[in-house]
């Protein structure tokens, strides 16, 4: 046994920290975990859990106006904001208490308060020292909001978890995944909502035909999306916000929403005085195996600002502690990694854009299909789905496929699966199909457009 008081100091327990500090524990490391806020860290509190809770919530509008279609009359439905908050707290506490369990079941010692660095081997929290064979830096990241005149006036995502009540007129600001999923809850809850995006066209690096119809959809629910929009101050005007916009139009609002992006949350841990390259974000800078350039010191997840997923943060996690204590050197592969943005409709994507792969091969073919899918006929909503595959002409290899459409999520799922095995068009081809279904119209596409 070392000297040290732990061979593994973890600093930070969201998705990435806790996964690691569990399986370290379970291979009978010594491990402590610091924690700042509360046990689960981003995704678990502010991120993909309670969004994804609250985005259930939103679709019961549009439930209850489809059901009208298949023979339903209804009273008009009431919503309490404060109870779904009050739901939504309660499954987040009880998942706060299976994090708490199961670090506490594995051995692994959690801190509460926050961590900085004084060297190389040792961690302090509050008042007390400890030292460390190793340390990993697992702190996440943090909304970042630009600097502009009545930036004191706005919200960021963090805040959208705990609104003590819902705003009658919602701005949005930014474009990404955060802007779009929260333009389409806060719409199915009722609120007038504008989002305003600075760029041409929202979810940049996504597909272009992607880009371009879920905006058309979210549109057609009529979400209120200004393209080609900054904004350049914002007043407060009794109980009013004013937006003033580059383009010069006012937009009025009780609540602005800055979704602009995130920054590694590196500030005060002492890394700069240690020498631990940081990149001109202020992410920490690892090889491949998450070791910084000081070879105690590691770090994974969204602190090194690459791909900021929960499920690559854990995936980065278990590589980290395989290498290090259970001397297996599988390495993250981040090719076709699936995501989903959980907008309305939802977007599910896997592998290249058809403009990555034009740059890549030089020949691809396109597959698409835009269709009003089953449910839609009766729910005269009139909501389309659209369906990509983007496929290397000689080879038949599927090297993308892109989806809008309900459940695309789950349905990218699945075919991210077949994409990493190296599945070709003909294999696809060949799959019977689940019928019926909206999944198998990727079986059943067969003339490139
Ligand atoms: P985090 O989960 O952020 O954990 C870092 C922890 O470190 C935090 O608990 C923090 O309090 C703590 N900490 C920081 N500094 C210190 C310190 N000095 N001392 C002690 N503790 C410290 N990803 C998905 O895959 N799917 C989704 O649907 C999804 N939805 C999201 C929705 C929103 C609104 C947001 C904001 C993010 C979403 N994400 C989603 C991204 C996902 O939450 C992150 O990629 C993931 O949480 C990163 O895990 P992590 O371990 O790197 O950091
Ligand atoms: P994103 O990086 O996805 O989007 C940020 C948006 O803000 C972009 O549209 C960007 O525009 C815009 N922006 C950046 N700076 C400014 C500025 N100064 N003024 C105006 N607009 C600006 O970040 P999010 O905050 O939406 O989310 C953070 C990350 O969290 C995501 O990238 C993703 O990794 C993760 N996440 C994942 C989810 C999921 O898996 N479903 C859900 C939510 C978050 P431009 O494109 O022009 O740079």
């Amino acid at each position: 046994m070392s000297n040290y008081d732990f061979d593994l100091f973890v600093i930070g327990a969201g998705s990435g920290g806790v996964r690691a500090a569990r399986m370290a524990a379970a291979l009978n490391v010594r491990v402590a975990v610091a924690e700042n806020r509360h046990l689960g860290g981003t995704c678990v509190n502010v991120g993909c859990v309670p969004k994804k809770l609250f985005v259930y919530a939103s679709r019961f509008s549009e439930e209850f106006d489809a059901a009208k279609g298949f023979g339903w009359s209804l009273q008009k439905p009431q919503f309490d904001w404060t109870r779904l908050l009050a739901q939504k707290n309660r499954e987040i506490g009880r998942l706060q208490g299976v994090y708490q369990g199961l670090l506490n079941q594995s051995g692994v010692k959690v801190i509460e308060g926050q961590a900085r660095l004084l060297d190389a081997h040792t961690v302090a929290v509050a008042d007390r020292v400890y030292t460390c064979e190793r340390i990993l830096i697992a702190t996440g990241g943090w909304p970042s909001v630009p600097e502009i005149p009545g930036k004191k006036w706005v919200v960021t995502s963090n805040e959208m978890f705990a609104l003590e009540k819902l705003p009658k007129r919602l701005l949005i600001v930014g474009g990404g995944y955060i802007a779009v999923e929260f333009a389409g809850i806060m719409h199915g809850l009722g609120v007038q909502t504008t989002l305003c995006y600075r760029g041409a066209q929202l979810l940049r690096g996504f597909d272009e035909d992607i880009r371009e119809f879920v905006s058309q959809e979210m549109r057609s629910k009529g979400i209120d999306i200004r393209l080609n929009t900054s904004i350049d101050s914002i007043k407060k005007i009794g109980d009013e916000l004013m937006a003033h916009t580059g383009q010069n139009q006012s937009i009025a609002a009780d609540l602005v929403l800055y979704a602009t992006g995130r920054k590694p949350n590196t500030a005060g841990l002492g890394l700069e005085a240690l020498g631990v390259y940081l990149d001109a974000a202020g992410a920490v800078r690892v090889n491949e195996q998450y070791q910084t350039n000081i070879p105690s010191i590691y770090a994974i997840g969204d602190v090194t600002n690459r791909i900021n997923l929960t499920p690559v943060a854990t995936a980065e996690a278990m590589a980290l502690i395989n290498r290090l204590y259970a001397g297996l050197n599988a390495l993250v592969d981040y090719d076709n990694i699936p995501t989903a943005v959980f907008s309305q409709p939802n977007v599910g994507t896997v592998g290249l854009s058809e403009a990555e792969a034009r740059k890549r091969y030089p020949a691809i073919d396109i597959y698409k299909s835009v269709f009003t899918p089953m449910k839609h006929t009766l729910s005269g909503q009139g909501e389309k789905t659209l369906m990509k595959m983007v496929v290397e002409a000689g080879s038949g290899k599927v090297l993308g496929v892109h989806m809008v459409g309900a459940d695309a999520g789950e349905i990218i799922q699945g075919i991210a699966v077949a994409v990493r095995a190296g599945a070709t068009k003909a294999v696809f081809d060949s799959t019977i199909g689940i019928h019926p279904t909206t999944a198998e119209e990727f079986v059943t596409m067969r003339k490139p457009v």
